[in-house]
């Protein structure tokens, strides 16, 4: 028998989240955000179903390639551009659109012929202070694109660094808003966090990734306050059990001693599937559609849970890590770490499958 962990896709939640993404951009476009393979979900499985997107974001040029291989004719963007002038040639083959944020790539530009124009989205550092031209000389580096003849459409845009926290946007809006107001170009701000607290930022196009897959960026708002519903279920098996005398210990380190008689439940899921080696005693885990807390470290292959409160609970118990029934985010927060790195880090190795496809 294979080894009972599992990664369920649930593609009508991909659906309905988008479907919350584009009522609140209003009327500007959407550009859904799949890097790093749609955040572990699944390049080509969140593009069929987001294939109403706007437009689709990324970083990686392979994984754009593939895009418009499979059919998308949608913008694809390429969130930092390329890295050196032998890239170009692709990217204008295959018609993406680019973000430049420094005078290289500006340098590179330069130096392309031939009359296929490229659009390009111009960064702008207003505060994050990771990539971008500083916001002071976007006058300048407008003029200069302008005289370039591959470049066609030109859109600014911006990151947030603090979205989803107290800083907020403002100052950075501020900054932006300083440097572009009168310049009459399309604008791309908002991130998920922005889109959901910030209809100012909205701009012509959103830039949604972490809400698209179901996950809240909000620390005041959960996912199912907002309506989103998560797109990655991760789950498995109770493989084994010990009980546990008073004063035993569980796993590597015996960082988990028992105070009582305890019945520790033995789940097939471990570092190596992605699940976060940090996580602290007492992270949720649900078992038989009870939570109950993990207990010892996190093994390459195995975590263990204290079944004491679920006697009925046993071998093949069905287990919960994330997703449908135990938010992402708060598995993340027990393990000190975002939604974001628990999503991208699911191993190839867990098998996966997919419902609600049509
Ligand atoms: C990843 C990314 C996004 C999406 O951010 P979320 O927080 O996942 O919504 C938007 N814009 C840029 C430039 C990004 O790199």
């Amino acid at each position: 028998m294979a080894r009972p962990i599992q990664a369920s896709f649930d593609l009508t939640a991909f659906r309905s989240n988008f479907a919350i993404a584009r009522r609140l951009a209003g009327v500007a476009k959407v550009m859904a955000v799949l890097k790093a393979n749609a955040y572990g979900h699944g390049l080509l499985r969140v593009a069929r179903a987001l294939a109403d997107a706007d437009g689709l974001a990324l970083l990686e040029l392979d994984d754009a390639v593939r895009l418009r291989d499979a059919g998308y004719r949608q913008r694809i963007l390429l969130l930092e551009g390329f890295f050196r002038a032998d890239e170009l040639p692709v990217i204008l083959h295959h018609g993406f659109s680019v973000v430049i944020h420094n005078d290289e790539q500006m340098a590179m530009l330069g130096k392309l012929h031939g009359d296929r124009k490229l659009e390009v989205f111009v960064k702008l550092n207003t505060g994050m202070n990771r990539l971008g031209f500083p916001a002071v000389r976007a006058g300048r580096v407008l003029e200069q694109l302008k005289m370039l003849p591959c470049v066609g459409e030109v859109i600014l845009t911006t990151h947030f660094s603090d979205a989803e926290g107290v800083s907020g946007i403002e100052w950075q809006m501020r900054e932006f808003e300083r440097h572009v107001a009168r310049r009459g170009y399309a604008r791309s701000l908002a991130n998920s966090a922005a889109l959901l607290r910030f209809p100012e930022a909205r701009g012509d196009w959103v830039r949604p990734g972490i809400m698209l897959y179901g996950a809240s960026p909000l620390e005041d708002r959960t996912a199912a306050q907002i309506g989103l519903r998560p797109a990655m279920s991760l789950t498995s098996e109770i493989i084994g059990i010990q009980n546990l005398k008073r004063g035993d210990t569980v796993g590597y380190g015996s960082l988990f001693t028992a105070h009582r008689e305890t019945r520790i439940g033995v789940v097939a899921c471990g570092y190596a599937d992605g699940y976060p080696r940090h996580a602290y005693n007492g992270t949720p885990v649900v078992v038989d559609g009870v939570r109950v807390p993990m207990v010892g470290r996190v093994s390459m292959d195995m975590l263990c849970v204290d079944l004491s409160d679920i006697p009925k609970a046993g071998i093949g118990s069905p287990v919960t890590l994330w997703g449908a029934g135990l938010p992402v985010e708060e598995v993340a927060a027990a393990a000190g770490t975002v939604s974001y790195e628990l999503l991208c880090a699911l191993a190839r190795r867990v098998p996966v499958e997919e419902r609600g496809g049509d």
